[in-house]
């Protein structure tokens, strides 16, 4: 294996990228800190995931074709750029997300330990699949400081669920009984967020809604945020699926609403979001920035660049086969939405 570490606080295992301080943790889609002008801010710690769902919208798991991996490795590290969020936002939720599983990075514990001691942080939810994870994994993270586990669960047959999550290990019993474990041992809320995908798991996602009923989730947060199947661009995709607009998506959840008396539509207020001022960008679509180029990006003909002030990281996408590390380039930012910087060299 091979290990090329950088002043920058970057470190290269193989095709993985360790993160550390001093670089920077906003900028960049799929690792640090995302605001999109919530009351929350979403922390994505890691791209890697254990398994290869057939539907994944970002391609992630054992079957991706990316380029590079990103994991952050430093706790102290994120403590400080939350610090610097509370400097814009008085009070908000933190979600650990990811174009990966967070549960599959070992010191997610350690991230919302340090995390869950400030005052403008009001609850912690981490979004997974459970897998790989064990009741000790539950209980690390209770004893840390999360409140609710928004918990994806596809299909409640084993069988489906080893062919959803692309993975033979993969076990809808197991992921069952630490959903239960987690409810009912451990008082944390659980909000499950099964994919939808037409034709393939209709019948599924009504056992899924009469799980959640039998076990009576929903006590301090709505039980079910079912999601719709969508076909991304870089995401797999079900062969022989076409995914349904969006009105007819909302006609079945209503169906589904009458039948089981359950509220499944539902929108930012029922998380307690509320729109709230955000983290200063400090940079604007259309300007010219000089970056270096530090490594490879997550996709072929991506890079991960970072201007002179280093205070934010920027993907940079050129198709021009001379680019190298180390290149300092001009470039033009064509994305800075949530704080999510893409530029094309000039
Ligand atoms: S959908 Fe989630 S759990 Fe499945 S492969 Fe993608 S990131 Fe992993």
């Amino acid at each position: 294996m091979v290990i090329l570490e950088s002043k920058l606080g970057l470190t290269k295992v193989g095709k993985v990228l360790e993160i550390r301080k001093p670089f920077p943790l906003i900028g960049h889609i799929s690792f640090g800190i995302i605001d999109r002008g919530y009351n929350n801010l979403q922390v994505r710690i890691t791209t890697l995931c254990s398994l290869s769902c057939i539907f994944c919208s970002v391609s992630a798991g054992p079957k991706s074709n990316r380029e590079r991996e990103f994991i952050l490795r430093d706790p102290e590290w994120l403590y400080e750029w939350i610090k610097y969020a509370c400097n814009f936002k008085s009070s908000f939720h933190l979600i650990f997300d990811g174009m990966g599983d967070p549960i599959t990075h070992k010191d997610l514990p350690e991230f919302v330990k340090a995390v869950r001691e400030m005052k403008n942080v009001k609850s912690i939810t981490v979004e997974t699949r459970l897998f790989p994870a064990n009741i000790k994994t539950l209980e690390k993270l209770k004893d840390a400081g999360i409140d609710r586990l928004n918990v994806s669960i596809d299909t409640l047959n084993e069988e489906k669920g080893k062919l959803l999550s692309g993975n033979n290990f993969y076990s809808v019993k197991k992921v069952k009984e630490l959903i239960k474990y987690a409810h009912e041992e451990l008082g944390i809320a659980i909000h499950l967020a099964p994919v939808w995908i037409p034709t393939v798991n209709d019948e599924d996602i009504e056992e899924i809604i009469q799980f959640a009923i039998k076990i009576g989730l929903g006590e301090k947060f709505p039980p079910l945020g079912i999601q719709k199947y969508v076909s991304h661009k870089y995401g797999r995709k079900v062969p022989g699926i076409i995914a349904l607009s969006w009105k007819e998506f909302e006609k079945w959840m209503r169906k589904l609403e009458d039948r089981y008396k359950i509220k499944l539509l539902l929108d930012p207020k029922d998380y307690g979001l509320e729109k709230s001022e955000r983290i200063p960008n400090g940079y604007k679509k259309g300007e010219i920035v000089k970056l270096s180029l530090v490594e490879k990006g997550l996709l072929k003909n991506e890079y991960l660049a970072i201007p002179p002030k280093k205070d934010r990281v920027f993907t940079l996408i050129s198709r021009r086969e001379s680019l190298s590390i180390g290149d300092i380039v001009y470039a033009k930012i064509i994305h800075d939405k949530d704080g999510i910087l893409i530029a094309i060299p000039v």
